[in-house]
């Protein structure tokens, strides 16, 4: 076989795909059909593919890329590191000062007393560490029984079978045996969807009270940790009311419940802090990262965890650990990531410059006629799709339709933009200037318009009853 490289046709390189690679989370089917698009190259917002199309990335890759793609230090420091040490693992009493420095920069960055890190090749390993260790926590405290894990449905943690577990997807859980024991889901915060005739602050007040009646049923001795993210990304970005952190909060301390937060789409600046439990206002015992925390150049996550935990576990051994924990190369751009993030302030461009715009903006698409609710934190917004926006109604086709007819007029008009159900989301890196989100938006109405077009003239603009 010939070098596979940039310069086949695509075709040829979308028949050899449809040969011999498999897809995460696509149906591969209609892959085939229709050949996926060949991303070539990338720089900024732009995304280049094989057939010299230019394409603005509103979701930064899988909401990684903060800093935008294209940065030459991280790729001259990943050389570096490779030169002096490729690989060399963090067991059996042995480290290396890349692991040393970015565990000590993610601890100078985390809030309160998370002055710890054991390291991940990704965000699904980092959530499995957090299942072995909140239990292992609880069964050195002397209180073995506190073993089950609370969190909610239509969450996402990650796709191996603890992660996939903790999650809340129900397709995920109707395929491979999951979930696992111990696992408890309540239901989330969308009010949009699930409100009822309840206003956001009672609704958010009753989705939290949830955690507190799953306590009493199962048992205060049996709870070991409640886990969620900030804001929901996979989920379809959901916002919770503003009601409802406090009270999650509350409910934790009162019966002494870890709580986990899932910090891999919200850290590193997406919220326009750190990390988004500042942005929500908890204090969580353990934060998971991945994702921005190498801007996704490299694979790599980790769990963050405070003092009284690290202390209880670090003394004994925790039989737990991946080869690639505090990768020499994954940590040196990680690193590096970070530096960038503190020293161009991107952190304060979110805050000051791109978030405010992009809210304006984004917020605007509500005078669509197809678009009921318009919700943005920082940098991850999501609009819900509806044929009647009083009624906060469903559309009557199967959920994902419209949303999944969206998405194509999107990719047509050289935008990505990715839909969950019948929900358009956006989460762009977080160095997009107001001119790239004033095209953002162009593009994003266009696919709208086209959209909506297509919902009526298919007879699919009808209300479920
Ligand atoms: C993506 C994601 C994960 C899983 O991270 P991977 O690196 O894909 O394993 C976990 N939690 C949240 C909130 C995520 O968005």
């Amino acid at each position: 076989m010939g070098a596979i490289t940039n310069h086949l046709p695509t075709a040829e390189l979308q028949a050899l795909d449809s040969a011999h690679h498999m897809h995460p989370f696509t149906a591969g089917d209609e892959l085939a059909r229709k050949g996926p698009r060949v991303i070539t190259r990338a720089k900024g917002v732009w995304l280049n593919d094989s057939e010299g199309t230019r394409i603005l990335d509103a979701m930064a890759g899988l909401w990684c890329v903060n800093i935008g793609y294209g940065r030459d230090e991280l790729a001259e420091v990943a050389a570096r590191q490779m030169r002096d040490l490729p690989y060399y693992n963090t067991f059996f009493q042995t480290t290396h000062v890349p692991a040393i420095a970015l565990a000590s920069k993610i601890a100078e960055l985390a809030p309160g007393d998370l002055n710890h890190v054991f390291f991940a090749g990704s965000g699904s390993e980092a959530n499995d560490t957090n299942i072995r260790l909140v239990r292992t926590y609880w069964q050195m405290k002397g209180k073995p029984g506190k073993s089950v894990i609370i969190s909610r449905k239509n969450a996402y943690h990650g796709s191996s079978v603890g992660s996939g577990s903790l999650g809340g997807m129900s397709g995920m859980h109707a395929q491979g045996g999951m979930p696992i024991p111990d696992i408890h889901h309540i239901n989330q915060p969308d009010w949009w969807s699930e409100g009822g005739d309840m206003t956001p602050e009672e609704f958010g007040l009753a989705r939290a009270a949830e955690l507190e009646e799953a306590i009493l049923e199962l048992g205060e001795d049996r709870i070991a940790a409640f886990i969620a993210e900030p804001v929901q990304g996979a989920g379809g970005v959901i916002v919770a009311p503003d009601t409802y952190w406090p009270e999650v909060q509350r409910i934790c301390d009162k019966y002494e419940i870890l709580l986990i937060a899932d910090e891999v789409i919200c850290g590193f600046g997406r919220t326009g802090n750190w990390f988004g439990s500042q942005t929500v206002g908890i204090r969580p015992h353990i934060m998971t990262i991945a994702k921005g925390l190498s801007s996704g150049y490299q694979p790599i996550g980790g769990s963050v965890i405070c003092d009284e935990i690290a202390e209880t576990i670090g003394g004994g051994e925790f039989n737990h650990g991946y080869t690639y924990s505090g990768h020499p190369v994954a940590s040196a751009v990680a690193l590096e990531n970070i530096r960038i993030l503190e020293e161009e302030n991107v952190i304060g461009h979110v805050r000051d410059v791109a978030a405010p715009y992009l809210k304006e903006k984004w917020e605007s698409l509500i005078d669509h006629p197809m678009v009921g609710e318009a919700r943005i934190v920082g940098m991850m917004g999501s609009i819900a799709l509806t044929p009647d926006k009083d009624k906060r109604a469903k559309f009557a086709s199967e959920p994902g339709t419209v949303g999944y007819i969206c998405r194509e007029r999107c990719f047509s008009n050289e935008l990505i933009m990715r839909h969950v159900g019948d929900r358009m989301i956006i989460s762009p890196p977080l160095v997009i200037s107001r001119d790239e989100i004033d095209i953002l938006i162009t593009r994003a109405c266009t696919a709208l318009d086209e959209a909506y077009a297509k919902v009526r003239e298919d007879g699919l603009w009808k209300a479920a009853p």
